[in-house]
C-alpha cells in the first residue's frame, strides 16, 4: 500500500525556534575530522501532515520556549500559533508521532487531546523507567513533559512500536535508536518522491553526508547504524532525507504560501 492509493500526502516543515552552535560543539569527535570549527545555524521544528482525506498528523510538537529556554533557543513562533495560522485546531488532530521524548520535540503534546500518540516501545520504557525511579534530573526531558503520553496511554490512545510500523496509510515508522533508545525516523509517501523525516536521528546535513554522530547520544553504536540506515533506506525507497534541525532545509524547499510562510517551508 504505497504510492497512488495516498498520492497526496502533504509535509510542512513548522520552524518554532532557533539558535546557533558551533561544529566543534554539536558533532562527536569533531576535532577527530581536522576540519576547521564553525558556526551553524539550528532550527527547531515540527512536521505537518495532510492526508487527502483531511486527516492531520503531526510528526512532533516543539516546546514553549518563552516559558523556559533550556540551551538559549529563540522562540519563532509558539506551536499553537503556529496551527491556528495555518488553520489547524490542535483537538482535529488525529495523530502525532513522537520522534523521541526529548522537552524540544514533545512539549505541546497534551494539547492533542484527540490524537492517537506513537512512540517506540523503547522509549516510553526508557523514560517512564527513568521517571519512576526518579532519575529525570539532568536529562533533557521533565515528568511534566512525559505526563501527556502517560494520559494517553492511561486514555488508549498511545500506540508503541516495537519495530517498521505503518501507523496511517503512507506513513510508516522505523525504530533506530542511538540518540534517544527509541528514536524513530518517519517515512511518508508522499504520492511522488519518498520522504524520510529524520527528526534527530540526523540533525545536521553533514551527518547524512558523511555519517557523522551528534554529540547526544544514548548508544553511539546505534547512532553510526541509524545514520547508516538512513543512507539504506533512503537509496532502497528512492527518498529525500530531511534532517531535523538543520536550517538550510529552508533553502532546499520553497516556503509555504500566505502568512505560514514566515516559519513553514512545503517539503511535499
Ligand atoms: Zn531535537
Amino acid at each position: 500500500m504505497t504510492g497512488q492509493q495516498n498520492a497526496s500526502i502533504s509535509i510542512w516543515q513548522v520552524k518554532y525556534g532557533e539558535r546557533v552552535v558551533r561544529k566543534k560543539d554539536v558533532f562527536h569527535d569533531y576535532g577527530s575530522y581536522g576540519l576547521p570549527d564553525g558556526p551553524l545555524d539550528m532550527d527547531y521544528n515540527y512536521w505537518l501532515l495532510r492526508a487527502a482525506d483531511g486527516s492531520v498528523v503531526l510528526v512532533d510538537t516543539g516546546y514553549d520556549i518563552s516559558e523556559h529556554d533550556w540551551l538559549g533557543e529563540i522562540s519563532v513562533v509558539p506551536t499553537p500559533q503556529s496551527l491556528a495560522t495555518m488553520g489547524v485546531d490542535p483537538i482535529d488532530v488525529d495523530m502525532v508521532v513522537t520522534s523521541h521524548f526529548h522537552y524540544d520535540h514533545i512539549g505541546y503534546l497534551g494539547l492533542f487531546e484527540n490524537a492517537r500518540v506513537v512512540a517506540a516501545r523503547a522509549e516510553r520504557d526508557h523514560w517512564f523507567g527513568k521517571w519512576e525511579r526518579g532519575e529525570l534530573e539532568g536529562e533533557f526531558t521533565t515528568a511534566a513533559h512525559l505526563e501527556p503520553v502517560r494520559r494517553a496511554e492511561r486514555e488508549g490512545r498511545l500506540l508503541l512500536v516495537d519495530g517498521e510500523a505503518e501507523v496511517r496509510p503512507g506513513v510508516t515508522v522505523h525504530p533506530v535508536g542511538g540518540h534517544c533508545p527509541g528514536e524513530l525516523v518517519v517515512r511518508v509517501d508522499t504520492g511522488e518522491r519518498p520522504v524520510i523525516l529524520a527528526s534527530d536521528a540526523a540533525h545536521f546535513y553533514e551527518q547524512l553526508e558523511h555519517q557523522w554522530p551528534f554529540f547526544a547520544f544514548t548508544d553511539l553504536q546505534e547512532m553510526r547504524d541509524g545514520l547508516a540506515f538512513l543512507r539504506r533506506l533512503a537509496a532502497d525507497t528512492g527518498s529525500t532525507v530531511v534532517p531535523g534541525h538543520d536550517a538550510r532545509t529552508r533553502a532546499r524547499f520553497p516556503a509555504a504560501p500566505g502568512d505560514a510562510g514566515a516559519f513553514a517551508t512545503v517539503i511535499a
